[in-house]
C-alpha cells in the first residue's frame, strides 16, 4: 500500500491543521512521507467571480489571488516553514502544490518565474475554473446554468484539463472529473472529451491522481469514475492515491477503498514517489 500522502492542504490556506499536526496524524496513520500542497490559484479577474464572496463568508478567501507578488507572499514564508519543519523531524517531508492551470500567456510567464524561485518538489495541476463569457466559474456555476451554457462550460472543462496535461507544468492531474462533484459529465457523451485529456496525459508522460475526497455515503466513488480509470489503466497512465486532506483526520482516508477500485478498473500501474520525482524533475 502506498506509504506516502502528497496531496493535503495546511492552515493558513484553506486547511485546518498546522504542517506539525498533520506530520504527526500522518505517521501514526502508517506514512513515512507527507507533502503538502497549498493551493496557487492566481487570476486578475479572481475576485469577480460569483464564488468569491462566498469564499469570503466561509474565510477561505486567503486561497484565490489576483497577482502572483501576493502569491509569492503566501508561498514564501510557508515554504520555509515546511523546510524547517523538515530539519527538524526524520519523517520526509515535501513541498507541492495544487495548482489551477490557466492557458495564457500572462499565467505561463509568472507561474515560471514562482517556481524557478520556490522550487516545489511537485506540483499537482488542477482545473477549478473555467472562463466563461469574462466570468471565471466553478462547478456550482456549471450546475446552475441552462443545460446548453451548462455543456459548452463542461466542453471547455475537459479541454482545460488537457491542455494542463499538454502544458508539461505538471507532475500529475488532480481530480481529473471535477464536475463530478454537482453531478455534471456522467453521460456516455462526454467520452470523447474525457479519452481527449487522458491521451494528453499518456502524451505527456505525467501521472493521475485517485482523490478519495468524494467518497461519501450517497456517492461511493472517488475522483475518477470507474469509466475514465479503465480507459486510464488501458493507456497505462501511473496512478496515484490523494486524500486531499483538508484536516489531519482526512490522511488516508478510504485508501484501501480506492486501491481495490483501482485494481477493479484494470489499473496496474501504480506511480512510486521515486516515479513522481523523477516525473517531477523533468516538468518543473
Ligand atoms: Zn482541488
Ligand atoms: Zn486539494
Amino acid at each position: 500500500m502506498q506509504t506516502f500522502t502528497l496531496h493535503t492542504h495546511t492552515v493558513g490556506f484553506d486547511g485546518a491543521n498546522t504542517i506539525a499536526e498533520m506530520a504527526a496524524s500522518a505517521r501514526a496513520a502508517g506514512f513515512s512521507v507527507l507533502g503538502v500542497s497549498n493551493h496557487f490559484i492566481v487570476h486578475p479577474d479572481i475576485t469577480r467571480a460569483r464564488m468569491y464572496p462566498h469564499a469570503v463568508r466561509g474565510g477561505y478567501d486567503a486561497i484565490y489571488l489576483d497577482s502572483f507578488d501576493r502569491v509569492m507572499e503566501k508561498f514564501r514564508p510557508h515554504y520555509a516553514e515546511l523546510r524547517k519543519f523538515q530539519s527538524d523531524t526524520d519523517m520526509r517531508i515535501l513541498c507541492g502544490m495544487e495548482v489551477d492551470f490557466f492557458p495564457t500567456a500572462w499565467w505561463r510567464d509568472g507561474f515560471l518565474r514562482a517556481i524557478d524561485e520556490l522550487h516545489p518538489d511537485y506540483v499537482i495541476g488542477s482545473s477549478h475554473f473555467v472562463y466563461y463569457d469574462d466570468n471565471l466559474c466553478n462547478v456550482h456555476d456549471m450546475a446552475n446554468a441552462t443545460p446548453d451554457v451548462r455543456d459548452k462550460m463542461l466542453q471547455m472543462y475537459w479541454d482545460k484539463v488537457a491542455a494542463a496535461a499538454a502544458s508539461g507544468l505538471f507532475t500529475w492531474i488532480a481530480h481529473i472529473d471535477l464536475p463530478k462533484k454537482v453531478g455534471l459529465g456522467r453521460d456516455e457523451k462526454w467520452c470523447t472529451a474525457e479519452n481527449r485529456a487522458l491521451d494528453a496525459i499518456a502524451a505527456a508522460g505525467i501521472a493521475m491522481e485517485i482523490n478519495t475526497g468524494l467518497y461519501k455515503p450517497e456517492i461511493y466513488e472517488p475522483y475518477p469514475s470507474a469509466r475514465i480509470l479503465r480507459a486510464a489503466a488501458a493507456k497505462n497512465i501511473p496512478v496515484l492515491l490523494s486524500d486531499d486532506a483538508h484536516k489531519s483526520c482526512q490522511l488516508g482516508r478510504h485508501f484501501d477503498d480506492a486501491y481495490k477500485f483501482a485494481r477493479d478498473c484494470g489499473v496496474t500501474n501504480f506511480a512510486t514517489l521515486h516515479n513522481l520525482l523523477d516525473f517531477s524533475r523533468k516538468t518543473i
